[in-house]
């Protein structure tokens, strides 16, 4: 992933991370992948790896089948060495330590608890060669078990400790928190500057210019993937994501990965419910699981040009891991 957000950085796009838990979701982003011509990376949080057993994810992750399309294989929210370190092993090609909470996942940590975790999964995972994602400060919202609640607004990334956090781990990547909060339900308006904090993600990127920032929670909760669901007997409340525009700012302010998974889930959900609303004497699965994936691809396609990735699969050859390694074995340590 390394190699993939500092060709991002060089071309000033922002790349989509998508998550995943079965076949038809990493088909779904591989297509949309190829169809746009598009670097890729497939993310799998704690849930999705015991929902599926791991190894049938990393499995389906064909790669063979896309030879021309650069796919990085990332763990989302690790929540301790132990964890990053089980995806490394299995080939994960990146791993995200999130040591802003405690290893179960809700609790808010210590900044100290949060640069020593981190710093020790940079220490195991630079000499093989995968990338290193952290975060700093406490993004809202639950996700596949793993958040602190509320609105995220309470841990809003301080930009010395970012700095500070940044120089002691040698990370590569920096989740940063700035309103955004996982789940569909991120606002109850349309953002603007007193809860999507852009200024302060702004202020992070000048104080680390060269430090790859990353989004969470960044889906757009569009309305008309709300009214599908609904129209078809879903029971979705009104709720607003965060808008391209405010994404596409942050990705002309350093940010080079956007984590986007609830825009697919209604995406598939619109899908299925309405093959079942119209012909429910249909029971093939394929019968609702092929337009369920030609939805989320139409989203993931979609998010692909919105963030700039889109022609981009073909700009530079991935270099092997040992050579990545080579180049970023010392964690740049104070
Ligand atoms: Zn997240």
């Amino acid at each position: 992933m390394r190699q993939l957000l500092d060709e991002a950085a060089k071309g000033g796009y922002g790349v989509g991370a998508f998550n995943v838990n079965n076949m038809e979701q990493i088909q779904a982003i591989m297509e949309a992948a190829k169809e746009t011509n598009s670097p890729v990376i497939i993310q799998a949080s704690r849930g999705a790896r015991s929902y599926s057993q791991d190894k049938y994810l990393y499995h389906l992750a064909a790669a063979e089948l896309y030879p021309e399309i650069p796919l990085v294989m990332h763990l989302d929210h690790g929540n301790s060495f132990e964890t990053c370190k089980s995806a490394i092993d299995l080939g994960f090609t990146s791993v995200m330590m999130d040591g802003s909470l405690m290893p179960d996942g809700k609790t808010p940590s210590s900044f100290d608890y949060n640069v020593s975790e981190t710093r020790k999964v940079v220490e195991y995972a630079h000499p093989k060669g995968v990338t290193v994602e952290g975060e700093i400060g406490v993004l809202g919202g639950i996700e596949d078990g793993h958040g602190a609640g509320g609105s995220g607004l309470e841990h809003v990334t301080d930009p010395d400790q970012a700095v500070e956090f940044v120089k002691q781990t040698g990370l590569d990547a920096l989740a940063i928190a700035i309103g955004t909060s996982h789940g569909a339900y991120k606002f109850t308006k349309k953002p603007d500057g007193s809860v999507l904090k852009m200024d302060v993600l702004i202020k992070i990127h000048k104080r680390l210019p060269t430090t790859h920032l990353v989004m969470h929670g960044s889906s757009s909760v569009p309305k008309d993937l709300q009214d599908v669901v609904n129209q078809y007997g879903g029971k979705l409340k009104p709720t607003w994501g965060v808008p391209v525009e405010e994404i596409q700012l942050g990705i002309r302010n350093g940010v080079r990965k956007v984590n986007v998974d609830t825009d697919n889930r209604l995406a598939i959900t619109g899908a299925i419910r309405k093959v079942f609303a119209e012909t429910p004497e249909k029971f093939d699965p394929r019968d609702y699981l092929k337009p369920a994936r030609e939805a989320m691809k139409k989203v993931v396609a979609q998010r692909m040009m919105e963030f700039g990735q889109a022609g981009h699969a073909g700009d530079y050859k991935p270099i092997p891991l040992s050579e990545i390694a080579k180049q970023y074995r010392q964690p740049a340590l104070v």
